[in-house]
């Protein structure tokens, strides 16, 4: 028997709740089908549910606890000085699919998914996703494949343009880019999904593969920004989201046309979608609560000169650094780390995942005790967390984390020591960059209107796949499922593993399944510092940061 082609497709931020109103509007035939002929269920994606760490974990197999990213940025205390640097496929402690598959001398196609940012020489045919700095940057392989996708008429655009706007405050720049009833945006997110769609059409037809993986963010952006219009069939936006999503739906049906013959089909979200209640700022409530403290303005930029200098980072860089006023995104990962009192300091924020302790002997500048104390602030911290309330007396948090509960592993330097999940029905955004807000709490934005969940989706249609199998799975078990499909030896890493309840038995009996192995990860060369700003303001224009 031929081993199975394997065609990942990830729907970023898909949920059933979405995806359900539109399949019994009839608008998502292909879907239906493929639920119905296939196995499809939820899948849980990672603490936090941010699309850097979940894709991370989708990419590996492992959670991040092994992978090690947390949020968008990657923090280093050192030194006594915090230094951030952007979440990106270099900073991956452990191989990814596309590392495991080179060793194993297999073909991937890989197309606009996340962290996969730089590419490397092994990869095979590969246009890297989000946290990619700019079409200035190598974020394809091989050299030639944009001008050959050119050369058929296909313009590839990483994502959409509100990204690339000039102007720098967040609510101006997309109030004004989804003004018009969302005009621009669905044009535009119309074109960078069809061009999209072209590109995987004729790298499916034209080049050999055993996997091949794919996201459309069409999903995602519509839901952050227009939510509510979903919901509403007379919104005069609502008919440009139908059309988005019947546009989705026939291009997993010509895809899965495509394979269905002599593959398999995984469709996939990184995380889940809900209602967005605002925005809530970890270091406004650390500090009103007394935990935190800031040093004056002055110092805060004499400190952030110094660190910069500190870095070694290119004139150009340090230049846009040092100018930038406010709590300006190109900040995010500098000035809050640099910012801080830390003789007064006893718990603070930490990357774009959560909150750590100035704990002594391991924060240089640490001044709580380890043990009893840093226990006893733990739990009270958390005991806080837990009883926040919003404008309603209504509690907010799901739950609050101890790391080492939720990752079973824990370093000491990259990753906060408290994380916490806001429920579900009252779910605010987290901006961890944000110090001087009047509240903790507040209505948030204008252009935002819904936010990411924890359960998403998947669905998995072809040969082998048992018809009608009702899944719960989680993200972790993505690659595991695939490497089974595919008869693969698994790696001795993976947290995840292999769904093997959703295929035939004969398809099972079928697989040797070889022993686990040991995958290796080279370290990649890689001088970002410069392209960083470049992301940060890309991250910042989609509302992200
Ligand atoms: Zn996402």
């Amino acid at each position: 028997m031929t081993t199975p082609k394997v065609f990942l497709l990830g729907l970023d931020g898909g949920t059933w709740k979405v995806l359900n109103r539109f399949i019994e509007k009839g608008l998502m035939p292909n879907i239906s089908k493929i639920i119905e002929n296939g196995a499809s269920g939820t899948l849980a994606s990672t603490i936090p549910y941010l699309t850097p760490v979940a894709w991370a974990s989708l990419l590996t197999g492992v959670g991040p606890g092994k992978h090690r990213i947390f949020g968008y940025s990657v923090m280093k205390n050192s030194d006594g000085v915090i230094t951030g640097s952007l979440a990106n496929r270099s900073k991956v402690k452990v191989p990814t699919v596309l590392d495991i598959y080179a060793q194993l001398g297999k073909k991937t196609i890989s197309i606009n998914v996340p962290m996969t940012y730089p590419p490397r020489p092994h990869d095979g045919i590969i246009i890297t996703g989000l946290m990619t700095p700019s079409s200035e940057s190598r974020y394809y392989h091989p050299p030639g494949l944009i001008d050959e996708l050119r050369a058929q008429g296909i313009d590839y655009k990483i994502d959409i343009s509100a990204a690339r706007d000039e102007e720098t405050d967040l609510d101006r720049r997309l109030t004004a880019y989804l003004a018009d009833g969302g005009k621009r945006f669905f044009n535009d997110l119309h074109d960078v999904t069809e061009q999209r769609y072209r590109t995987v059409l004729y790298l499916l037809e034209n080049k050999s593969w055993d996997l091949f993986q794919v996201n459309f963010i069409t999903m995602d952006r519509i839901q952050h920004y227009l939510w509510k219009h979903i919901w509403d069939d007379s919104s005069p936006a609502f008919e440009r989201i139908q059309e988005h999503f019947s546009l989705i739906d026939e291009i997993v049906g010509e895809i899965y046309k495509r394979i269905a013959g002599d593959g398999i089909l995984v469709i996939c979200s990184d995380h889940g979608f809900g209602e967005y209640h605002g925005n809530f700022y970890p270091a406004v409530w650390l500090k009103q609560q007394g935990y935190f403290h800031e040093k004056s303005p002055y110092s805060a930029r004499a400190a952030i000169k110094a660190i910069l200098r500190r870095l070694g980072l290119s004139g150009k860089i340090r230049k846009a650094l040092e100018g930038s006023k406010g709590s300006g995104a190109k900040e995010l990962i500098y000035k809050t780390a640099s910012n801080i009192l830390w003789g007064k300091t006893r718990a603070y924020v930490y990357s774009t995942s959560g909150i750590r302790i100035n704990l002594k002997g391991r924060d240089q500048y640490g001044i709580v005790e380890p043990g009893e104390e840093y226990e006893n602030l733990r739990a009270e911290l958390r005991s806080k967390l837990l009883a926040l309330t919003d404008g309603n007396g209504k509690t907010v948090m799901k739950e609050v984390y101890y790391v080492e509960d939720l990752y079973k592993v824990r370093d000491t330097e990259e990753e906060p020591d408290l994380i916490f999940e806001f429920k579900d029905d009252s779910f605010y955004a987290t901006y961890y960059s944000v110090t001087d807000a009047p509240h903790y709490l507040d209505k948030g934005y204008s252009w935002k209107q819904g936010d990411h969940r924890r359960e998403g989706i998947l669905a998995l249609a072809g040969i082998g796949v048992k018809a009608g199998t009702r899944m719960e799975a989680s993200i972790e078990d993505i690659l595991p499922t695939i490497m089974f499909i595919q008869d693969l030896p698994q790696s001795v890493m993976f947290d995840g593993k292999a769904l093997v309840n959703a295929f035939a038995s004969e398809f099972i009996s079928q697989r040797r399944q070889p022993p686990p192995r040991q995958f290796s990860r080279e370290p990649l060369e890689v001088h970002e510092d410069e392209k960083e700003d470049e992301v940060i303001d890309r991250l910042k224009g989609l509302g992200y940061i």
